[in-house]
């Protein structure tokens, strides 16, 4: 009988999922998704939340709530550390135990560690302790994770390869992936950019060793993740000069973007003129309040170009 395994479609889904997804198929489990972001699921999360939590874990407990019932294990690892001498936010390290005290009536959850502080070797006991849920052979697990993790890298590699208009504006939007990625939650920003002929670069369409490489410079310890990605990023950008603006899409109560967004703009605003703007979403964003400063800041970046000396809105 085949097993049928549950991956919420929130936080580091849209991140990991062709790996994840690709591992737990290759050990012959069925994955299931939970439903696109939508009302419900924005409302039901919202109501089985502590309030203090951020946007993104509300939704997360949405998600979790739109499956349960379907699944016969719910993937939900501890993640401490995707990267040597880094740390991630410490909500994804508390994601299991919120699940269990928030939401009734769950089935099994996988709850594996994922810690690569000291090593990134450790990520082969981490997979052992993973696929032993469906397989009691570890080579085969092994072998089901290596196969996943090359399909991930290829499918990575053709994200940064897409080619962009070289006539169009071209704007970076610039945040954590689910910010960026789930539409809902965004209310469709980067298709809003795009029908207004622009092209939209995001962080994932970046070389990763290229981001490296900057924030490397970075005078200060970058020990989150997900800001060693966004401090690169901006730097890459702002040392290129190759963008037209700069979007940074964060959520209300995110406790990494009040450093990390206050760090990318004002790095921005002092080594360059290229136009910044922060867009902050919270669970009363309305859509006609983010047309108009999309409108608004697509006015301004095109009316910079009839301007000799092409002076940003902001000085
Ligand atoms: S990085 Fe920010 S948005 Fe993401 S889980 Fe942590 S607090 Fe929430």
């Amino acid at each position: 009988m085949t097993v049928n395994v549950g991956i919420p479609r929130a936080l580091l889904y849209y991140e990991y999922y062709p790996l994840w997804n690709a591992f737990f198929e290759n050990l012959g489990a069925k994955v299931v998704l939970s439903e696109k972001t939508n009302k419900k699921i924005f409302d039901d999360g919202i109501k089985n939340t502590v309030d203090e939590a951020c946007i993104p874990i509300k939704l997360f407990h949405g998600h979790v709530m739109n499956i349960k019932d379907e699944v016969d294990y719910l993937f939900i690892p501890r993640i401490k550390s995707i990267a040597k001498d880094e740390y991630i936010c410490p909500k994804f390290c508390g994601l299991p135990e919120m699940i269990k005290h928030a939401i009734k009536d769950l089935p099994t959850i996988i709850s594996t560690e994922i810690n690569l502080f000291k090593s990134t070797k450790g990520i082969k006991k981490t997979v052992c302790e993973v696929g032993k849920y469906f397989s009691d052979d570890e080579k085969n697990i092994l072998s089901a994770y290596e196969r996943a993790y090359y399909k991930y890298r290829n499918d990575k590699k053709a994200m940064q390869n897409k080619r962009n208009t070289e006539n169009n504006k071209k704007i970076m939007i610039m945040g954590h992936p689910y910010h960026l990625y789930d539409v809902y939650l965004n209310m469709n920003t980067l298709e809003k950019f795009e029908a207004k002929e622009v092209d939209v670069v995001t962080p994932e369409m970046i070389d990763i060793k290229t981001i490296n490489e900057y924030a490397k410079k970075f005078e200060g310890n970058l020990y989150w993740t997900f800001a060693r990605k966004l401090i690169g990023t901006t730097m890459y950008l702002v040392d290129r000069k190759n963008v037209d603006g700069i979007i940074y899409i964060s959520t209300f109560g995110c406790g990494v973007d009040s450093v990390v967004g206050d760090l990318v703009e004002k790095y921005i605003r002092r080594k360059s003129n290229i136009p910044f703007m922060l867009l902050t979403l919270d669970e009363h964003s309305g859509e006609a309040g983010i047309n108009t400063r999309i409108e608004a800041f697509m006015d301004m970046v095109k009316w910079r170009d009839k301007f000799e000396n092409n002076i940003p809105a902001h000085g």
